[in-house]
């Protein structure tokens, strides 16, 4: 009996397993050229400075209308992006494209305060080594302040090769550019890449902002990164504030910048572009 029903087992698992590779080999034949079709866009979501509630940037945030499927998350097209080695042609395309957006910021409030734009960065990017002359031509065929430009690296993607890391950040931050780490404090060992990779921010990871009224550790944590960010001269960003509460709290603890749905969620470009008139 048991042997039958453990045989049905690995069939299930096998055939559920050749279903997600197949799903995958799909994805990424259809990822290939949906920028040149149009199927993928930017989205924005507005980053506030929790000083003076004002809205000092936004987060480039990547969506795929697929024609079939509809949207699909970046959760699932990523990575297979990332796997397939298409981000090396994906991400300098998302970097032009955010660059370009930003610089139409600018010109829409001259008078302003400018508004910087962040983008993701995978690790694969890093990686591949040629970043700083991907970010140069950008900020080149854009004309964008490079200092209105903030990378967004994850935790994952400095470790391994720190040296090299720490090379290339110190490289981008040469140029001007603003590098934060995204997603802090869901690696394992956080605390002691913030001693070896120079960077302007830390964007705590909202998984400790969901819980941070109701569960005193989150809230500790959250303070302590605040407090240690602060020591070492550096930024930090509150990312999913999806309640005022939340909001009020990383203000009272000295948080420096927060995003999340209570603030806004991401806009389409022109959206976007509607809310600054
Ligand atoms: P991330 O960089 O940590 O981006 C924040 C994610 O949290 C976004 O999900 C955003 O829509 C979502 N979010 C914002 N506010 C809230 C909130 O209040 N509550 C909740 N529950 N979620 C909130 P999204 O757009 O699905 O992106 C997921 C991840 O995909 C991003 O995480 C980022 O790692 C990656 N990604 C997105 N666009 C790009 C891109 O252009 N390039 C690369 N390499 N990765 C990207
Ligand atoms: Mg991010
Ligand atoms: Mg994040
Ligand atoms: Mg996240």
């Amino acid at each position: 009996q048991a042997k039958v029903a453990g045989k049905n087992c690995y069939r299930f698992y096998s055939r559920a397993m050749d279903q997600a590779v197949e799903r995958r080999v799909h994805l990424e034949h259809e990822l290939r050229g949906a920028w040149e079709r149009g199927e993928l866009s930017l989205v924005y979501q507005p980053v506030f400075c929790l000083v003076d509630d004002a809205m000092i940037g936004a987060e480039a945030l990547l969506r795929w209308q697929h024609p079939e499927r509809g949207l699909v998350a970046p959760s699932v097209f990523i990575d297979v992006a990332e796997q397939s080695g298409l981000i090396e042609t994906l991400g300098p395309q998302v970097l032009h494209a955010a660059c370009e957006d930003a610089v139409r910021w600018q010109q829409l409030r001259p008078q302003g305060e400018p508004l910087f734009v962040a983008v993701n960065v995978s690790p694969r990017q890093l990686r591949s080594g040629d970043l700083p002359q991907v970010v140069a031509a950008s900020l080149r065929e854009t004309g964008l302040s490079a200092d209105l430009l903030h990378l967004e690296l994850t935790e994952t993607a400095v470790i391994g090769d720190e040296a090299q890391a720490s090379n290339l950040l110190t490289r981008l931050r040469g140029m001007g550019v603003k590098v934060w780490l995204d997603d802090f404090g869901t690696g394992f060992s956080g605390l002691s890449h913030l001693r070896r990779v120079p960077v302007d921010g830390v964007k705590i990871d909202r998984s400790f902002i969901a819980d941070v009224l109701r569960d005193p550790d989150d809230l500790a944590l959250t303070t302590a990164i605040i407090a240690m960010a602060h020591s070492l001269g550096i930024t930090v960003v509150a990312e999913g504030v999806e309640r005022e509460g939340q909001y009020a709290i990383l203000r009272e603890r000295g948080c420096d910048l927060a995003q999340g749905y209570w603030l806004g969620h991401p806009l389409p470009a022109a959206e976007f572009l509607a809310l600054l008139r």
